[in-house]
């Protein structure tokens, strides 16, 4: 099993440190190798995302990444920008979909700025679709930016485009995945005012005839981001586009009270993944040891579960976490009164401790 190893920028090398940490004491066999990516790559290869990198990626598994960001890049030309490593790494795998669990463990409904009775026991999966739309269109026309802006520009644009075999194999996973659950799924879209969308929704109708079983239905994205604050657990699977699925995940994972805690998983049609927390390098509280590594951690388990085929050891790492969190133990993010304040490397260690504590148990 072999895992490339990205921290990236800001908190991502402190957190990833901690998921690695738990990797190693389950009783399986990785060959994990490390590099650079983001500005840490940009600083010492000129990119953020060189070929070594590229080539690391593409030889492993699955890649466990941390984030990427700093303010002081936001200068650069865009192709520079350490963002730009996730897209490429997105076009380069074929990773299409984009999986965003919204969970609200029980322990932490508090943390919620919605009523706890809206959020406990809530279970929400994005299915987002990750390497087409608005991000992707190639603009027709030239612009030149200068650092990275336009001045003196009379316009800018981005294209929205969508094509056919890009629609129907997000709308298959995200079928696919809502028959493993409740069987409902919620096509996000906003077709009454952009065409591309009207094409999107008359896809995932058509594609939806193949699973009679799933009950399918259509949401304006306007609508989804009121219903998710208002009656969030009425949704099970939501599929939408790139944009779309990018403002409402943060929106999701805010429900569950920190962004610190909710992982992902990008695939490509292969099974091959990138992994990665919600959340990006936090360069606010970067080096200060007190970033929450859970999402990380779970995002581990996610690639156990989904590239590496060892579900066993996710359900471990999972329950670990859940462990720690009924034990009271909090980081500054998801801290109240009455709980343990712990720093990123205790957090990590008291999972590596329940880990280690259902192993001599079993
Ligand atoms: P952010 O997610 O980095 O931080 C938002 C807020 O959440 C901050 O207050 C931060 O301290 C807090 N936070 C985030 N993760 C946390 C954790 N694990 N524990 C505790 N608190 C946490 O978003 P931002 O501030 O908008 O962006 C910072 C940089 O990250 C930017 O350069 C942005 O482009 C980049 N970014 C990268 C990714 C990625 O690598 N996938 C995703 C989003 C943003």
């Amino acid at each position: 099993m072999k895992i490339a190893i990205l921290p990236g920028d800001g908190i991502g090398t402190e957190i990833v440190a901690e998921a690695v940490k738990v990797l190693n004491v389950l009783d399986l066999k990785f060959e994990m190798e490390t590099a650079l990516v983001g500005g840490a790559a940009y600083e010492a290869h000129g990119h953020p995302l060189p070929e070594s990198t590229l080539k690391l990626a593409k030889e492993a598994d699955a890649v466990l990444f941390g984030a990427v960001g700093d303010w002081k890049y936001d200068t650069l030309d865009r192709p520079l920008r350490p963002e730009q490593a996730i897209l490429g790494l997105r076009r380069h795998l074929g990773l299409f979909a984009n999986f965003r669990p919204a969970i609200c463990y029980e322990q932490l409904t508090h943390a919620s700025s919605l009523k706890p009775e809206l959020v406990a026991g809530l279970d929400i999966l994005i299915i987002r679709e990750l390497t087409g739309d608005v991000y992707f269109g190639q603009p027709r026309g030239r612009r030149t930016a200068v650092d990275g802006h336009f001045p003196g520009a009379e316009e800018a644009f981005d294209t929205m485009r969508y094509s056919r075999p890009e629609v129907e194999r997000i709308a298959h996973v995200a079928f696919q995945t809502a028959r493993k659950r409740n069987k409902r799924l919620t096509s996000v879209d906003k077709s009454n005012v952009l065409e591309t969308f009207q094409f999107w929704k008359d896809i995932v109708t058509e594609v939806g005839k193949h699973y009679p079983d799933v009950a399918l239905d259509h949401m304006y994205v306007d609508n989804a981001a009121m219903q998710l604050v208002k009656a969030p657990k009425k949704f099970d699977v939501i599929v939408t586009g790139n944009l779309f699925g990018d403002i409402l995940s943060d929106e999701a994972a805010m429900l569950t009270g920190s962004i610190g805690m909710l992982p992902s998983a990008s695939l490509n049609a292969g099974n091959q993944g990138l992994y990665e927390p919600s959340h990006g390098s936090a360069p606010d509280i970067a080096g200060k040891g007190i970033a929450n590594p859970l999402a990380t951690i779970l995002s581990a388990a996610m690639m156990l579960r989904y590239s590496l085929n060892q579900a066993q050891a996710a359900d471990r790492i999972e329950s670990a976490v859940k462990a720690v969190l009924a034990q009271g133990l909090r980081t500054v993010d998801i801290h109240c009164d009455g709980n343990t304040k712990v720093g990123t490397r205790q957090m990590g260690d008291a999972v590596v401790t329940a880990i280690t504590k259902t192993t001599i148990k079993s």
